[in-house]
């Protein structure tokens, strides 16, 4: 995998960004300009310091997720075994075919939802369908950091946020911050730029 570092700063939107709203197109073909926008969002990721990056973050209203989720999170379903050692990964038109019934709370954050981590709760593992760039098909069991992952990066496909994902009490507890982000955002055009 290609890593263009020569950018001299990178933009992540943040909540409140219209892009981060809508429902992303599927990608049709794998052209240059998509394995540019794939090689940019490692990096952008990279800066951010982030395990996960969905397009629609980097501007983009696509169905294409970066990941970077650490080996050592690794709690041994296939999915993982088999993923883990493939990172960072890039996917496209990935979608989670099944879930598990049981559930999982665990406290999330977001680069486009800066400085606000909240506990979410989610199915533990998922069966998540995608392709590569180079067409091959992959379909894995996840749990763990990367099922959880994999379920926040594609809710980002469909216009959500985890702060759309918030039992009540902690939507309460947090939606003064989140305002206040909602605010500062508004005076940037929702643009978080990274600094280097
Ligand atoms: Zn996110």
């Amino acid at each position: 995998m290609f890593f263009p570092n020569h950018k001299k700063s990178y933009t992540v939107y943040t909540a409140g960004a219209g892009v981060l709203k809508q429902i992303a197109k599927p990608v049709a073909v794998v052209s240059d300009e998509i394995r540019t926008i794939a090689g940019e969002m490692f990096a952008a990721m990279r800066v951010f310091n982030g395990i996960g990056l969905a397009a629609p973050q980097y501007g983009h209203s696509l169905r294409m997720v970066v990941f970077d989720v650490p080996a050592d999170s690794n709690t041994g379903t296939s999915g993982e075994n088999a993923l883990l050692p493939r990172m960072p990964l890039v996917v496209i038109n990935p979608e989670i075919v099944a879930y598990s019934t049981e559930k999982n709370t665990r406290e999330e954050g977001c680069l486009s939802v800066p400085e606000i981590y909240a506990p979410v709760e989610r199915p533990v593992c998922v069966v998540f369908r995608a392709q590569t760039l180079d067409g091959e098909f992959i379909e894995a069991e996840c749990g763990g950091l990367l099922g959880r992952c994999i379920q926040h990066e594609l809710d980002h496909l469909d216009g959500k946020l985890f702060t759309d994902r918030l039992k009540p009490e902690v939507a309460r507890a947090v939606r003064g911050d989140l305002e206040r982000l909602k605010k500062i955002g508004q005076s940037s055009n929702y643009r978080r730029k990274s600094k280097r």
